[in-house]
């Protein structure tokens, strides 16, 4: 079982990604995470560079071979891969630290877009799946057990309010799976049934790739 998350277990994010506005920590290029210290690469890609920055402390930067995004990995402690290593999501790459511009032991993990510059980034959460929200998660959550491609045309929507994610398209004698809100998944067949007084959609998550049925009012 694999994940797009750097930790593995019980994890909080400590200071959420932001691009830019006025937040209580500041303008934030990438997430910081606290958790177990072992550090697992975020996608199957190429070690592009490590090293030692005064701001980022020992680092490591990952290519996705997916889409070419850069995945950097900082303030850790213990670097245990190198340059034009190949790696993937079980390959135990670092360790927690916090070496370089940091106050304590926690991840800055950030996705730098394919320029690789600083500031050209995307969302850490929205790839690992969980929320942009200081708070605690665990991984378990967001296995991905069969990552399956995105559709060809997919409509992307997010949970307005706590939705269960059913095996049959109701909500009598269907097995339920409680999706927050804030979740994003992707509509592959809009209106497949109306039962229970909802017009259900088939849907499969973003982040874990499972797929199965929701109750279409919920999405914002
Ligand atoms: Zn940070």
């Amino acid at each position: 079982m694999a994940t797009n998350i750097p930790l593995t277990g019980e994890f909080k994010v400590t200071c959420e990604y932001k691009r830019k506005g006025n937040w209580a920590c500041g303008w934030h290029t990438g997430i910081d995470l606290i958790g177990d210290e072992t550090i697992y690469a975020t996608c199957d890609g190429v070690v592009t560079r490590t090293g030692y920055d005064k701001s980022y402390g020992n680092f490591i930067v990952v290519k996705n071979d997916a889409d070419g995004k850069y995945h950097w990995y900082c303030h850790l402690s213990k670097i245990n891969v190198s340059a034009n290593q190949r790696v993937n999501r079980v390959s135990k790459i670092g360790v927690m630290g916090s070496t370089g511009n940091s106050t304590g032991k926690h991840l800055h993990f950030e996705i730098r877009n394919a320029s690789n510059n600083y500031a050209d980034n995307s969302d850490p959460a929205s790839y690992m799946g969980i929320l942009n929200q200081v708070g605690t998660y665990n991984s378990a959550n967001y296995q991905i057990s069969n990552p399956t491609p995105t559709p060809s045309n997919p409509e992307l929507k997010t949970l307005a309010k706590n939705t269960n994610l059913r095996n049959k398209p109701t909500t009598k004698g269907s097995t339920a799976v409680l999706y927050i809100p804030n979740t994003t998944l992707y509509v592959l067949q809009p209106s497949v049934a109306k039962a229970d007084g909802y017009t259900w959609d088939k849907v499969r998550i973003r982040a874990n790739g499972k797929e199965g049925y929701m109750i279409n009012q919920n999405y914002k």
